[in-house]
């Protein structure tokens, strides 16, 4: 099984099971995540760090921040740039800075040929989010990435599968009121799919309103294979093969 996001860091403690996980992304969401993203990934072989500044953080935009950022992101353990994207659930920096941001980091991961991680969070029943992060998406035309924690919006997705995209699915796929969640997992290509968990956000079901970790991506697995009429180990085929395509671990 592979995570393929993940905040290990944000973890008290990080459960590596080495002979469950084969391989875990760790998301770098700003410069300080990045560094200790990169220190895990340093000392674990099982584990990758990606390198970015998320959208609920760019109000640390600036000369300095990029430099910093671009420093960590030439290691040799960075497999992806992120996690990127926009909020506008949070709203914690201007829109115009969220796009600057994410239009700054589509621009790295295309110089550099690596993946990148996009959050998308919309407002509750709402789109505006979706539909600017598609929207940027297309202007850049970069190629390599991941929607990550798909939100189920048909456009955005679209969008980027078109591009060429995978689409990673989180524990909130298995929560009873996600039914646009599960809609999408139902028909977004298996060559395309993706599991996580965001440990330590997301516990999916039995274990939500816990903390999670990467172990749990079991759960989701399972209930994506059971949307699928996959078996258990197919499914766990599938997407460890899109992940290490993905990232190119
Ligand atoms: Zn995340």
């Amino acid at each position: 099984m592979i995570d393929s996001h993940c905040h290990l860091d944000y973890l008290e403690n990080p459960d590596l099971e080495p002979p469950l996980l084969t391989a875990l992304v760790c998301i770098g969401a700003n410069v300080e995540h990045a560094r200790a993203s990169i220190a895990l990934a340093e000392r674990f072989e099982n584990v990758y760090a990606t390198v970015g500044l998320h959208p609920t953080d760019t109000l640390e935009d600036s000369p300095n921040t990029r430099a910093e950022l671009e420093a960590l992101m030439s290691h040799p353990r960075v497999v992806g740039i992120g996690e990127s994207g926009l909020d506008y659930y949070w709203d914690a920096a201007p829109q115009e800075v969220q796009i600057s941001a994410f239009e700054w980091q589509l621009e790295q991961a295309r110089e550099r040929n690596l993946p990148i991680v996009i959050h998308t969070r919309d407002k509750q029943n709402q789109e505006a989010c979706s539909l600017d992060c598609a929207d940027t998406l297309e202007r850049a035309g970069w190629s390599r990435g991941i929607l990550h924690c798909c939100n189920g919006h048909v456009k955005l997705i679209e969008t980027g599968l078109e591009l060429g995209f995978y689409i990673s699915f989180a524990g909130n796929l298995t929560y009873k009121n996600a039914t646009a969640v599960q809609e999408a997992a139902r028909w977004v290509p298996l060559e395309r799919l993706l599991v996580e968990t965001d440990a330590p956000f997301l516990a999916p079901m039995p274990h939500r309103g816990k903390p999670n970790k990467p172990s749990l991506v079991r759960h989701t697995l399972e209930f994506l294979a059971g949307l699928r009429g996959l078996s258990f180990e197919e499914m766990e085929r599938v997407t460890d093969e899109n992940a290490r395509a993905c990232f190119e671990i």
